[in-house]
């Protein structure tokens, strides 16, 4: 088959928009005589005039001729094998075209009974290449020999219109590799796309085998939807195409039973879109924080009322077994969680004004998380706005205004703790 190639005049790529690095590689690739194409995401952002986040490289080298190209190579992935040219803190990574697995059956490539692909190492030429990418706008082939666009699968056309399609036939696309309908949803969120309707139809159906995905991988995909900067609309798309449950089935229960609670989850997420808007700093743990939280609050309050526990102690151990129960489906590393648990434990303790605690409170390490997190409850109206309040106008008082407010005669954390081991202040509070 041949594809639509559009010659540089045609279209807007430029090359002082693709990182040098990437230059470098595409170059030395081309110098030795082998093919060499960026591709993916990378393309298609360009054509979109955004700025990409990643450069991949696909070739016609295998990966024993592109290590012999490049001193600073390492080859990666068992299920996928590649190459990463590293320079510094640029990785660029470069895959040799790979073809459909069909009649071969060997260790290079590995299928299930369900048609999930194992391994996917048979190479093959770019006309093979191409169909086994997801959509059509992450199918397109930039050509470093003539800077022209390759297109064999009207994926400009697709860009052009906005729309997000999955190539070859959909429900034999998600059940090789379930993932998809999650990568679906967020290029949907991201770029603004709709979804092709023979793209969206089968979600609904398969959604279900989201739950054989390896937990591992769930956790990297749920890291690049919540913060693609466009978080809000994928929560929406998730919930849309009833993948939402398969990925968190405890806070789905919770919000069923408290319909306010998912005003949290959107607020919380827009608060981290508007954040990355304004290039400002986020973290994982804060999203899943907001995820989570409509599950530990809701058990929280059970083990106070059934078991007569005090709110931090039936805090803390709703904490421990939501994201216990959580990890089995999204491995959350540890890095993660557990200043996500000392931020959530410390809900209770701004229900307290009073003595010296209250006054050590202002300095802990984690009071500044916990009273953002406090804000977004208070948004949603879980707690008073008076609180919320007092909470912000302490913080700028001066220390002896928050010693006669607070009736305490200590001095705030940060001075009190200087000297105790940090390694002891690391540990969870449970
Ligand atoms: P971004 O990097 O902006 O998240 P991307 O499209 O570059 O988006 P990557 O995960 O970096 O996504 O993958 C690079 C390319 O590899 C994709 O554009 C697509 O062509 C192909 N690809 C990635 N994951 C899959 C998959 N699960 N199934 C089929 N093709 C895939
Ligand atoms: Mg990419």
């Amino acid at each position: 088959m041949q594809p639509t190639i559009i010659p540089r005049a045609q279209h807007a790529i430029s090359r002082s928009n693709i990182s040098n690095n990437a230059l470098k590689v595409l170059y030395r690739l081309k110098g030795a005589g082998h093919m060499a194409f960026l591709v993916g995401g990378s393309v298609r952002d360009l054509l979109l005039g955004g700025q990409p986040k990643d450069f991949d490289v696909a070739t016609d080298a295998d990966p024993q001729q592109i290590r012999a190209l490049f001193r600073n190579c390492r080859l990666v992935g068992r299920r996928f094998r590649l190459a990463h040219i590293r320079f510094g803190r640029e990785i660029i990574e470069v895959a040799t075209f790979r073809a459909a697995h069909t009649g071969v059956d060997d260790d290079r490539s590995v299928q299930d009974t369900t048609g999930r692909i194992l391994r996917d190492n048979v190479y093959g030429s770019i006309e093979e290449d191409v169909w086994r990418r997801d959509f059509t706008a992450n199918a397109l082939y930039y050509n470093i020999a003539d800077f022209s666009v390759w297109d064999y699968t009207s994926g400009v056309k697709d860009i052009k219109a906005g729309t997000l399609r999955l190539l070859g036939d959909p429900e034999t696309r998600y059940r090789e590799d379930p993932v998809r309908m999650l990568r679906a949803v967020r290029f949907a969120a991201k770029l603004g796309f709709e979804l092709a309707p023979e793209t969206a139809a089968p979600i609904g159906a398969l959604s279900s085998q989201i739950n054989d995905v390896p937990p591992a991988r769930l956790f990297d995909e749920c890291l690049k939807m919540f913060h693609c900067g466009h978080s809000a609309r994928a929560l929406e798309l998730l919930f849309e195409y009833d993948l939402f449950g398969h990925l968190f089935p405890g806070t789905q229960d919770a919000l069923r039973s408290d319909s306010g609670a998912g005003a949290l989850l959107e607020r919380g997420f827009a608060n981290t879109d508007q954040r990355i808007a304004q290039d400002k700093p986020t973290t994982p743990m804060f999203s899943f924080a907001v995820l989570l939280w409509p599950e530990i609050r809701r058990l929280a309050a059970a083990l106070e009322s059934q078991q007569q526990l005090s709110a931090i102690a039936a805090i803390n151990e709703a904490c421990g077994e939501v994201v216990h129960r959580q990890l089995q489906r999204v491995s959350v590393p540890r890095r993660f969680t557990t200043p996500m648990r000392e931020m959530l434990a410390m809900q209770p303790r701004f229900a307290n004004r009073r003595g010296a605690r209250a006054l050590r409170f202002l300095g802990h390490r984690r009071f500044r998380a916990a009273y953002d997190f406090l804000l977004l409850r208070a948004e949603c109206g879980e707690v008073d706005a008076e609180t919320a309040q007092f909470w912000t106008d302490i913080q700028t008082a001066s220390e002896a205004e928050q010693r006669k407010t607070f009736g305490a005669r200590g001095h705030r954390g940060r001075r009190h703790r200087r000297g105790r081991s940090p390694r002891r202040a690391e540990q969870p509070s449970s």
